[in-house]
């Protein structure tokens, strides 16, 4: 994971991590360095150079150049921003409702009905919560089989009703069964498209006013890059969407969507996908996450 950021960023800081003297040229040109790093990992322009600023003022602030240990302080300042800008703390998601419904939105193929699936599982295993899936996809019938196959793996209800073209009746429909059947949850997978169209986005937003989720999760995957953040902002902007889940973490990602995503919508990660099978999930805790990268 972010291999090719955590070793620039390892050379970058290598210099302060080494020598004893520290000057204001070396923490100059470090800092170009880190901002490089994160520009190739597909961080946006802007961001990192805030990023490298903030740092910069932060280490005159503690009068990094006289500390007793300089190098070790600036790789504190560059590790504490990367958590900020990750941001803080971890967040959970809300599940006091009475089933709690959580409404999955994102582009086809970023990973929805996977999650869809491993947060179900999740939420049986780890929380006790009996949850239904919800195959909201009528366009795709190799989607709601899709969901159906992944209910079957980690024995969680899934609903549906092929034939039906009405999503929002489908949602209701749903809410209503797990209220008779006990479900405690509901996990709305819903329709995606290639790119983000109108149609989608007018279908999504129905839905969304029609259920009023507890949650609304953008599920994105981490390697699109910059148009994993561009994506994020189209679907924030309609949805005003409460946490993202970056999906595909496992592959060769560059990391700039992990470290953009929550500074442009200003929503947090809330879960990483890992991998394609089942247990392939985990909760996002930006400190962690920054001592990956850093290394
Ligand atoms: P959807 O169209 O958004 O519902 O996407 P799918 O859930 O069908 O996922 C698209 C593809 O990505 C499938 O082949 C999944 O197995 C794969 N996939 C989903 N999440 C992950 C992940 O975290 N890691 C990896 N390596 N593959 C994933």
């Amino acid at each position: 994971m972010f291999d090719s950021l955590s070793d620039k960023l390892d050379s970058a800081l290598h210099v302060l991590k080494g020598h004893g003297q520290i000057t204001e040229v070396n923490v100059a040109e470090t800092l170009k360095e880190v901002r490089r790093a994160l520009v190739d990992a597909d961080v946006n322009y802007k961001i990192a150079k805030e990023f490298t600023n903030t740092v910069k003022e932060k280490a005159l602030g503690q009068n990094v150049l006289t500390a007793l240990k300089p190098g070790q302080l600036m790789v504190k300042l560059v590790k504490d921003e990367l958590t900020q800008l990750m941001g803080g703390d971890a967040e959970g998601i809300d599940l006091s409702g009475n089933p709690s419904v959580i409404l999955m939105s994102g582009l086809q193929g970023s990973g929805k009905t996977t999650f869809s699936g491993k947060l179900a599982n999740y939420l049986k295993t780890k929380k006790s919560k009996n949850p239904l899936l919800v195959a909201c996809d009528v366009y795709r019938p190799a989607a709601i089989n899709q969901l159906h196959v992944v209910g079957e793996q980690i024995g969680v209800e899934v609903f549906s009703d092929e034939g039906n073209q009405d999503p929002v009746a489908i949602s209701k429909a749903a809410i209503a069964h797990a209220k008779q059947n006990g479900n405690n949850v509901v996990i709305i997978d819903t329709a995606g498209r290639l790119a983000i169209d109108e149609a989608m986005m007018t279908e999504i937003a129905n839905i969304h006013r029609a259920i009023e989720p507890n949650e609304t999760l953008f599920v994105v995957d981490s390697m699109t890059g910059q148009d994993a953040v561009n994506t994020a902002k189209a679907f924030n902007e309609r949805l005003n969407f409460d946490g993202v889940i970056l999906t595909k973490l496992d592959g060769d990602t560059r990391g700039g969507a992990a470290i953009s995503i929550k500074s442009v919508v200003d929503k947090p990660i809330k879960f990483i996908g890992t991998g394609e099978k089942m247990d392939a999930i985990d909760v996002f805790y930006p400190s962690r996450m920054a001592d990956r990268i850093l290394g």
